[in-house]
């Protein structure tokens, strides 16, 4: 594992950490940290905030990678396109037209716990309460189960990857909604900001969708058309850009996945009222969660398409 950052290896969180704090340096005109919360266990929740004549009248799009600590092409292709956002010029007119708000390890114990433990942990590392958590499989929430929208709204005969309450699994979500740190982070930022959020883009792995709400139910928004007809036009820009690689199912969890509640994207449209709502599964590659780091780049040059399309549109309907 390298010390410097680059985008050939996957990097621990204090790498990337020391990464960020170097280029808002560099680039104190259109770059700005923000520390948005803290862990558990000490770290920082750290977003960067990218824009040119930043101002609260320009709208803007939040960028979450990281969530689940086990999907490491996460945060790698997210400051894959941190990186671009800010030094590359086909992203100037992003740029100057939205301010992104991008928190690149949404979940960094868990991030961390997957460097150091286990490799393949998704939660949270909270303890819970409940006796149950103070087993060593039992710690942690999935923080994609823990936003306030639809929250718990489980049966009992549900398959559990839809949430559950059961501490031991790996959706567990939680005590009640927003019980975690990281998720209320989020919230906080975003319905404290003065400013109108126009787009929520989530990076998981993995997968190969592209995804709109709903999430909670098999159930689709009033202006779903709308969402799916550019899904279907920023799927064209990934699949050019992976070059002709990555073809992407298009449509809502309930149709292309399998429905889940509490997670950022219903909270994101349902209750922050952020119109252009997309959750984006990036490849595996055959390899699941374990994607090769010699896949990083070709993701990163994805993703950055996706975003440059979805800033271009947005602003044509704007
Ligand atoms: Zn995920």
């Amino acid at each position: 594992m390298s010390s410097f950052m680059d985008w050939t290896h996957y990097h621990r969180i204090e790498v990337i950490y020391a990464w960020m704090d170097r280029l808002a340096a560099e680039h104190r005109n259109i770059v700005k940290l923000h520390k948005i919360g803290r862990t558990v266990e000490g770290r920082d929740i750290l977003l960067i905030k990218i824009g040119v004549n930043t101002s609260p009248k320009k709208p803007g799009i939040f960028i979450e990678g990281g969530i689940h600590a086990r999907e490491w092409i996460s945060p790698a292709s997210v400051t894959y396109l941190i990186n671009e956002l800010v030094l590359n010029p086909n992203l100037r007119d992003a740029i100057e037209n939205f301010d992104f708000f991008v928190l690149p390890i949404l979940n960094p114990d868990g991030y961390a716990y997957t460097h150091t433990t286990d490799r393949m942990w998704r939660k949270n590392r909270a303890q819970d309460s409940a006796l149950l958590t103070t087993l060593t499989n039992c710690r942690g929430v999935d923080l994609n189960r823990n936003f306030g929208y639809k929250w718990g709204k489980v049966g009992l005969l549900e398959n559990p990857q839809h949430g559950t309450s059961l501490p031991c699994l790996e959706t567990y979500m939680g005590d009640s909604a927003f019980s975690e740190r990281e998720t209320q982070a989020v919230r906080n930022f975003i319905l404290a900001h003065p400013r109108k959020f126009i787009g929520y883009v989530a990076f998981h792995s993995f997968g190969t969708k592209l995804m709109y709400p709903w999430s909670y139910a098999n159930v689709k928004t009033h202006d779903w058309k709308e969402l799916h007809n550019l899904a279907v036009h920023l799927a064209e820009g990934m699949f050019e850009a992976s070059r002709g690689e990555d073809r992407y199912e298009v449509g809502t969890a309930g149709t292309i996945q399998y429905t889940a509640t509490g997670g950022s994207d219903d909270w994101a449209r349902g209750v922050a009222d952020i119109k252009y709502v997309y959750l984006v599964e990036l490849p595996g590659k055959g390899q699941g969660f374990l994607l090769p780091r010699q896949w990083i780049q070709h993701v990163g040059n994805t993703n950055v398409e996706l975003i440059r399309r979805l800033s271009t549109a947005i602003a044509n309907k704007l």
